[in-house]
């Protein structure tokens, strides 16, 4: 915990000149896994809260953001996905997004730490309600390897649930990885990756991944825009790419009448995510 303020988690982002506190009640966990420092603290208002080497993962009550726009406009945006897999996303959130779509068959987790997903299971059991699922799997070890020996077009949708793009998760935003995910999917199938803040990171980043991604052959690319309270500047986004497929257009019916409850993603919603905000637009179609 910073000592900025006694009794505060503060996260700092140096490069921004910026923070995000939480009030906390106690710390609940800290451990050091093979690969990060992992702690656990439950908090003031926000519920329990994870923390991995010295970033906000998550917390009880705003994660659905998340989750559900991790998961629910790349999966209503397929015609028929059956066959999913998620790298990272060891607090299994996501997964438990993916399972709420009874066409799914099939969905891996692909984490890198199995502490983390272990852990959550301890202290976010809300999230791994799924993880019973005969449809669900686990593979704990690298996504990066992993990626590189699945069969080719034997997934419909890849989700990219992973931390900031240092470390472990480096090389999870590289041409060289979008080229494995474009062979491991099938015709019509969506790549779809946590792209950071719209605000900090369009310049840089998100231009980035857009171009690789088109480098490495998807053809199209789009990034959707949602709110997320603990990430810095509040605001968060998520990437998609296509291997023929409209990312502009979505089963409006489908995910209108969805038979499942959600707290943040509806049709209107995913209609609003894409569209750009003219920064962005400027930034990501300028030479
Ligand atoms: N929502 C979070 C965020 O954007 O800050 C991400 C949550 S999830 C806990 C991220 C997971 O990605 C971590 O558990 C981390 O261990 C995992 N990860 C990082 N690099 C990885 C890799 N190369 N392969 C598989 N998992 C990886």
């Amino acid at each position: 915990m910073s000592e900025i303020m006694p009794g505060w988690f503060t996260e700092i982002f140096q490069d921004e000149g910026t923070g995000f506190s939480l009030k906390i009640k106690a710390k609940l966990h800290e451990e050091q896994t093979p690969y990060q420092k992992l702690e656990i603290y439950d908090t003031e208002t926000f519920g329990k809260l994870m923390v991995l080497d010295g970033c906000v993962m998550l917390t009880t009550r705003d994660n659905f953001l998340y989750h559900e726009m991790m998961t629910h406009p790349a999966l209503f945006t397929h015609r028929n996905p059956k066959k999913v897999v998620i790298i990272g996303g060891g607090d299994c959130g996501t997964l438990k997004e993916v399972l709420k779509h009874e066409g799914v068959e099939e969905a891996w987790q692909v984490e890198i730490d199995e502490r983390v997903t272990r852990v959550s299971e301890q202290y976010f059991p809300e999230l791994c309600t799924a993880n019973d699922d005969p449809r669900a799997h686990f593979f704990f070890g690298d996504g990066i390897q992993w990626m590189q020996d699945a069969v080719p077009g034997s997934f419909d949708v890849i989700i990219v649930d992973s931390t900031d793009p240092v470390g472990p998760a480096e090389g999870l935003f590289a041409e060289d990885f979008y080229r494995t995910c474009m062979t491991a999917l099938a015709d019509g199938g969506i790549l779809v990756q946590q792209s950071e803040s719209p605000l900090l990171h369009t310049r840089t980043l998100i231009r980035k991944i857009h171009q690789d991604m088109l480098a490495a052959g998807f053809d199209a690319v789009k990034t959707l825009p949602f709110p997320q309270v603990v990430y810095p500047t509040g605001w968060w986004s998520c990437t998609l790419a296509g291997k023929g497929v409209d990312l502009d257009t979505f089963r409006e019916d489908d995910a209108e009448n969805r038979p499942f409850a959600t707290e943040y993603y509806n049709a209107g919603i995913h209609r609003g995510a894409l569209a750009l905000p003219e920064f962005m637009k400027r930034e990501l179609t300028r030479d």
